[in-house]
């Protein structure tokens, strides 16, 4: 904090290095002038979670089983304050002990200008060509990138989109970033494709249409995980797929099945016996194709092969579409009234299939400067983590660190605290980052061990929120952290 004039005070939180009036806040809503004094608006959170029970003792009559030692804390960096220019320790530096063993947390919130998000989408629906520029409020701040098994993904945010363009491409993107961080719903529009409304841990909308299931398998899949169980209940099935179109009789399932050909040819190229790609166009329809009616992408019937009365299931990879058809006379498909035991089938594979979810991992270098605010030698941080002597925390989640140079790391924003992230207007985000490890690792590093506080006297400030430890995360401290002792 520098003292400027009247009263006024200068923020150093960040590059933005605001002048804040008596009582008023920066430009981030992060900082406040409290009476002369640069204050975090935000309180900083410390998660709690109860120690392990207590083994029931001979001679303990009375007890129920209640946890009677004192809750375990984990000062998260959310709402710590920041170590910018840097050269300074992170705000806190916090010793533990756990196990017989001395801690050391290194806290503090980052600003990532090097940051972005990797989305899951689980949709077979088409959302535009990969390569496509993902908009928000007209501006860029993304694009589709490699689809995966059942989901689309995008990778929003980034350097090039945060500063690299307009400002106003740079505060959209980093508001999309900060929204969908927050576990709150954002719109976007896919060039050339659908517009879509993602929130981490919700079901994405397509085109005003909610996604309900995400596919079972590729349309080979299916055919695989269900050839048995049509086995005897009709003599062809083609699984409908925009990647991998299915055709039971020549697969290797139904080939294993001892199921005569059928001599149903569908469009497309064959990949291998049974499994075709390419079979229509990407789009809203069966299976993620453009097409509604499933007899569109047969090509021939072939009537060597097949036969009047012949029976053809015609469904998705999710089962939402399914069609029953038999053969006439002339060896057309006639549409008729699903058997009972193929609708079962059917809605197996509805069954089977997972809840579509859209999911929103934050990605980030935990960089250069950062890092100075835990040791004096940064790259020494860096090979730290790299050895696995200290664990990356963000808020308290675990994140994996990517093999490589630096500390590039990925985090499920669901499972960080909902009021982890905020930013500034530089534009960039600003995360929790916790640093935990042994104390005498610590020293090793070139760690700012003057700097160390103990728990409870960070635990006996003043503006603090304390949460329940979420149990579907690691408990970070231990001294599972660091080299076998
Ligand atoms: S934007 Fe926020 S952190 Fe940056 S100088 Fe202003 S008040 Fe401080």
């Amino acid at each position: 904090m520098t003292e400027t004039k009247a009263d006024t005070i200068r923020c150093d939180a960040c590059p933005v290095l605001c002048r804040i009036r008596p009582g008023k806040i920066g430009a981030c809503d992060r900082y406040a002038n409290a009476d002369g004094v640069l204050t975090r608006v935000d309180p900083l959170v410390v998660a709690e979670r109860a120690r392990h029970m207590v083994p029931f003792l001979e001679g303990s009559e009375g007890w129920e089983g209640e946890v009677v030692t004192p809750a375990e804390s984990f000062v998260t960096g959310i709402g710590s304050g920041t170590t910018y220019p840097d050269y300074k320790p992170a705000p806190f530096i916090v010793a533990s002990e756990a196990e017989g063993v001395d801690m050391v947390t290194v806290v503090s919130e980052g600003i990532f200008s090097y940051c972005g998000l990797k989305v899951k989408i689980d949709t077979d629906r088409y959302l535009g060509p990969e390569q496509a520029a993902v908009m928000c409020e007209g501006e860029q701040i993304g694009h589709v990138t490699t689809a995966e098994y059942g989901s689309q993904m995008l990778a929003l945010g980034g350097v090039r989109h945060l500063t690299g363009g307009s400002k106003r491409e740079g505060n959209v993107t980093c508001q999309a970033m900060l929204d969908l961080c927050g576990c709150r719903a954002v719109e976007i529009r896919i060039e050339g494709g659908a517009k879509v409304v993602i929130q981490a841990g919700a079901p994405p909308i397509v085109d005003d249409e909610r996604e309900e299931r995400m596919r079972v398998g590729c349309g080979s899949a299916t055919i695989g995980m269900f050839a048995k169980q049509w086995y005897g209940l009709t003599d062809e099935v083609i699984v409908v797929d925009d990647h991998i179109t299915g055709v039971l009789t020549e697969h290797q399932a139904g080939r294993f099945l001892d199921m005569p050909p059928a001599g149903v040819r569908v469009r497309g190229r064959r990949s291998t016996p049974g499994r075709y790609f390419q079979v229509a166009e990407p789009g809203a329809g069966w299976g993620g194709t453009d097409v509604t009616d499933p007899l569109e992408i047969i090509e021939k019937i072939d009537p060597k092969k097949a036969w009047p009365g012949m029976r053809l299931l015609m469904v998705s990879t999710t089962g939402e579409d399914a069609a029953w058809y038999e053969l006439d006379e002339g060896l057309d498909p006639r549409e008729a009234e699903m058997p009972d035991p193929i609708w079962k089938v059917v809605e197996r594979i509805a069954e089977n299939c997972e809840p579509a979810l859209t999911s929103v991992l934050f990605m980030a270098g935990a960089g250069g400067s950062l890092r100075a605010g835990v040791t004096e030698n940064p790259v020494k941080l860096t090979r730290s983590v790299r050895e696995s002597l200290t664990r990356v925390t963000c808020g308290g989640a675990p994140v994996y660190v990517w093999p490589g140079g630096g500390i590039t790391l990925m985090v499920d924003v669901t499972r960080m605290p909902g009021s982890s992230f905020g930013y500034v207007p530089t534009p960039a985000l600003v995360a929790p980052i916790e640093f935990t490890m042994r104390r005498e690792d610590y020293a090793t590093l070139g760690g700012h061990v003057d700097s160390i506080v103990a728990l409870e006297s960070v635990l006996g400030g003043a503006h603090l929120e304390r949460m329940p430890w979420p149990t579907s995360n690691p408990w970070p401290i231990g001294p599972a952290t660091g080299r076998p002792s």
